[in-house]
């Protein structure tokens, strides 16, 4: 990636790349507008590939070097000083979202195993119930361990453990109820 001082033309204005405007992990791209004399703000995800393939205009960056170094020195410190707290927590809301539904479609995969075992209904319920409850939802499997549940009950439709099903959920190493519930949900009373 391109990470020196550039000048390249972008929908026919000639715009200033300077690493040193940058903000880490933020979404955003900033270049330095030749025209204006002022910093534009561009989607990472639509510039960065403009940036890289268009080349270094060295005459155009000789031509506004002095006058971008001038605004630099007089500008930029401060326009970091107001801009990064803005952008930073854009770019952690960016990365929570992100986070989020890379964990949704993780979810959705492993209910798609869960659901070949237990049938797509109970496996969608007992996904709901661990994720209710806080913990990470890991799907289930057939019992590994041995009956690893210590109640002669459901805790939470009180059925007869007999009635469960012979799958048990990968977080919490219950056997899963035919009402979807696991040891995830339990609250010890
Ligand atoms: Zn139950
Ligand atoms: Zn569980």
């Amino acid at each position: 990636m391109a990470r020196e001082l550039k000048a390249f033309s972008l929908r026919g204005e000639v715009v200033l790349f300077d690493p040193d405007m940058q903000i880490p992990n933020c979404v955003h791209m900033f270049l330095w507008n030749t025209e204006e004399r002022e910093v534009d703000c561009y989607l990472s995800t639509f510039i960065t590939s403009t940036l890289e393939s268009e080349p270094n205009d060295s005459s155009q960056l000789q031509a506004y070097l002095s006058t971008y170094l001038a605004w630099k020195d007089k500008y930029l410190a401060d326009w970091l000083a107001t801009k990064r707290p803005y952008y930073a927590s854009r770019a952690k809301e960016a990365a929570d979202e992100e986070a989020k539904k890379i964990e949704r479609e993780k979810n959705l995969e492993t209910l798609r195993t869960a659901s070949s075992l237990a049938g797509q209904e109970l496996a969608e319920r007992h996904m709901d119930l661990v994720i209710k409850s806080g913990k990470p939802y890991r799907g289930l499997s057939r019992p590994t361990g041995g009956w690893r549940r210590r109640v002669t009950h459901c805790y939470a439709c009180h059925a007869h453990l007999d009635n469960s099903s012979d799958v048990e959920c990968v977080s919490c190493g219950w056997i899963l109820c035919h009402c979807g519930a696991c040891g995830c949900g339990y609250l010890g009373y």
